[in-house]
């Protein structure tokens, strides 16, 4: 029986709000919080039967956040917010000692970079107020960096080639949409792209790489290879890894919307003067793009998200790929939302309650990977996220 405080009623928020309250018996209490508290409500009354209550809090303002901590005494806060307010909410457990985790890590608002640096300098906060941090426990960063653990656990001694591969086979029928905040959506995008070779980052330009990769059940998407978050903490945490890449499909046509918005300046995070007033054209842009969490209804295909392994096991060579298939009609259908959001708040209910269960604990900040892999995979499929593997057969990546 435990408290928990979703911060962030998004796409996101709204699957973890329906999946922990088709849990009682871990999460006894929820409260849902976030910037615009009709939208909370709106998910409380999904979810209905009085199960869900919900606030306002703008979770940048770490006081406002540390008055409704101590009003509602959470045992642990999952932030499904942005990933700017990472920093002043893990802040706001510290002042408090509340358990904090998130899906995605720091990126300040003026400069599109993510890292873990800023929060990994918590840990040693966090270890001496003896409470812990769990970061990127979506499903990429999240269910990847488990399943890598899970492969270094039970089917090699050295893992040395890593290509985590993420298909969106869907179709939602809007001309032109992100499946998650299309602001930080398009800020990862157009970024530079970055994998890990023989000890070191290589740098290319955005969407540089891309080649056809075959998906089960899917068939080939051409995959670009993109910088991902849970690269950094995986190849700290395995350092056999000898090579990490992160990619990722998009059709043709999002790539020429995309290019257009570039060019004309739609994607940039500077600040333009607009009828006397300070506006950031990418913040304007989602503000006209549809709402992740409006996509749910007609969304039709399926997500492919999985890790392709190459690695060393009792002196042999061997192969691995694990993955799990996530079809948008069926998401819509458990919680009514698409399957980005679905695959995204599952692992985010099932993490949390891998800790309130006390199977993952620590004082600290942690990453996914560093925790037994085992009692999350054991519970994953039951709820939703069922997963498939191959092994020794010739990774699709490479072919
Ligand atoms: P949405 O844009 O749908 O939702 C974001 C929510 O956060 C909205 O309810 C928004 O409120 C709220 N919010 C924003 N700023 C504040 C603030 N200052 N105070 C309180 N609430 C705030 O995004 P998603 O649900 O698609 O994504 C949520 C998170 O999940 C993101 O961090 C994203 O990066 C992460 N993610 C992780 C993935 C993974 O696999 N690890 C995959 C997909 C997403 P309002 O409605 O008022 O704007």
């Amino acid at each position: 029986m435990a408290k928990v405080l979703i911060i962030g009623a998004g796409g996101v928020g709204s699957v973890v709000a329906h999946k922990c309250a088709a849990v009682p018996e871990v999460f006894s209490e929820i409260l849902l919080a976030t910037r615009t508290k009709s939208k909370a409500d709106k998910i409380a009354e999904a979810v209905g039967g009085n199960k869900i209550k919900t606030a306002q809090v703008d979770a940048d303002n770490v006081e406002e956040t540390i008055a409704l901590i101590n009003s509602f005494k959470p045992d642990l806060l999952i932030n499904v917010a942005l990933p700017y307010q990472d920093l002043p909410l893990m802040d706001a457990c510290l002042a408090t000692k509340t358990n904090y985790m998130d899906t995605a890590n720091y990126e300040p608002k003026d400069e599109a970079k993510f890292e873990y640096k800023w929060q990994w300098a918590y840990h040693d906060r966090f270890k001496e107020a003896g409470i812990m941090a769990l970061l990127g426990c979506g499903f990429d960063p999240g269910v990847t960096s488990i399943y890598t653990a899970y492969a270094a656990k039970h089917h090699f001694d050295e893992i040395q080639y890593l290509d985590i591969v993420d298909c969106n086979a869907g179709d939602h029928g809007k001309a032109f949409a992100t499946n998650f905040n299309p602001e930080i959506n398009i800020r990862e995008i157009t970024q530079k792209g970055k994998y890990w070779e023989n000890g070191k980052w290589i740098e290319i330009d955005p969407m540089s790489i891309h080649k056809p990769i075959a998906y089960p059940n899917i068939g080939e998407r051409e995959s670009y290879l993109l910088y991902h978050e849970e690269l950094e903490s995986l190849v700290k945490n395995y350092p056999s890894i000898k090579r990490a890449r992160f990619w990722m499909t998009f059709g043709q046509k999002y790539i020429t919307v995309l290019n257009v918005l570039q060019e004309v300046g739609m994607t940039s995070i500077k600040p333009v003067l607009y009828e006397g007033k300070e506006i950031i054209p990418l913040q304007f842009l989602k503000a006209v793009l549809p709402e992740p969490s409006s996509l749910g209804e007609g969304y039709k295909g399926e997500t492919s998200i999985g890790c392709q392994i190459r690695g060393i096991k009792d002196g042999k060579e061997m192969t691995y790929y694990i993955w799990n298939n996530c079809d948008h009609e069926a998401a819509f259908k458990d919680v009514g939302a698409q399957a980005v959001s679905y695959t995204t708040g599952v692992p985010a209910m099932l993490g949390a309650k891998m800790i309130l269960e006390g199977k993952w604990k620590g004082a600290g900040v942690f990453n996914v990977e560093e925790f037994d892999p085992d009692p999350f995979m054991a519970e994953i499929g039951k709820y939703g996220l069922p997963w498939n593997e191959q092994i020794n057969e010739a990774l699709p990546v490479e072919k």
